[in-house]
């Protein structure tokens, strides 16, 4: 056996052959280490009322890695919806960084922010969002306008998107003829229906029964293992936070770092 001992690691050649080349070594992973999909380096956040300011999120600094399921918890008001709208580009800190996916989003104009969360981030609210007045097949197919997708496309793109969620039955539903739990459904099927880099869920289940919220979350842990999308979900129910692979706490702006909970 031959050892690669210029390496960073130390890799064992299993096989040689002339165009292939298969390397070992135990317990570790032989793909390089990934980047994290998102940086998020001493964001500070404040909100202006009238003339006092309220300081928000204070120097707030981690990775997520891509394929992560991160469960952001903390009491209300401690600044978790503020941070997900930061790292979902629906608002701009005042300072720091923010880098997803190869962009920092910081530096976006607010034009270019609208284009870069239209591709990039799927959303999950706690009270679903959809358009009232717009079928299932029709709220789903909402995001793909901004794409250059023609409009049988657009239908053939919602249409497996509900699918996925198991809703192939209510494609023609309006939000007010279906539950909670299938309206949730359908939102999710929006959020992933253009492939975002991230997905960004605040309170998925906070507005659901617990079987309705069982279901939800089962579907979330299947697309973050089956497919490998990466969540970042603000909750407050220990249930959902179960689900996660990385818990992270705020506390009034402030996270607590405790490098056990970061990912091998
Ligand atoms: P959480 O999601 O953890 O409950 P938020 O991020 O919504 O907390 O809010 C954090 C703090 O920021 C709260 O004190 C809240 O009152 C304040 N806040 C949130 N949004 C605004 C806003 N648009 N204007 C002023 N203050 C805000
Ligand atoms: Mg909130």
């Amino acid at each position: 056996m031959t050892s690669l001992s210029f390496l960073k690691r130390t890799f064992v050649v299993v096989t040689w052959e002339p165009n292939q080349i298969v390397l070992s070594a135990e317990g570790v992973d032989l793909a390089e280490p990934k980047r994290p999909i998102v940086e998020i380096r001493n964001i500070f956040k404040s909100y202006h009322r009238e003339n006092l300011v309220v300081p928000v999120l204070h120097d707030i600094t981690f990775d997520i890695a891509d394929g992560e399921f991160l469960a952001l918890m903390g009491p209300s008001g401690s600044g978790k919806t503020t941070l997900l709208n930061l790292l979902a580009g629906i608002d701009k800190a005042d300072s720091g960084m923010i880098r997803v996916g190869d962009v920092d989003i910081t530096t976006l104009s607010e034009t270019e922010l609208a284009h870069w969360r239209a591709n990039n981030v799927g959303f999950i609210f706690q009270f679903y969002n959809l358009i009232p007045v717009l079928r299932a097949v029709e709220n789903v197919e909402l995001p793909l306008h901004l794409t250059a997708l023609s409009r049988r496309e657009r239908r053939e793109h919602a249409e497996t998107a509900l699918r996925m969620v198991n809703l192939d039955h209510r494609m023609d539903h309006y939000p007010k003829e279906m539950s909670g739990g299938e309206q949730q459904r359908v939102a999710i099927a929006r959020a992933i229906v253009t492939d975002p880099t991230i997905l960004v869920a605040d309170e998925p289940t906070g507005d659901l029964d617990r079987a309705s919220a069982g279901e939800i979350l089962a579907m979330m842990q299947s697309l973050n293992d089956d497919m490998g999308k990466t969540i970042i979900m603000v909750t407050h129910d220990p249930r959902a936070a179960e689900r996660a692979k990385v818990i992270r706490h705020l506390d009034k702006g402030f996270m607590n770092h405790d490098a056990s909970q970061d990912p091998l």
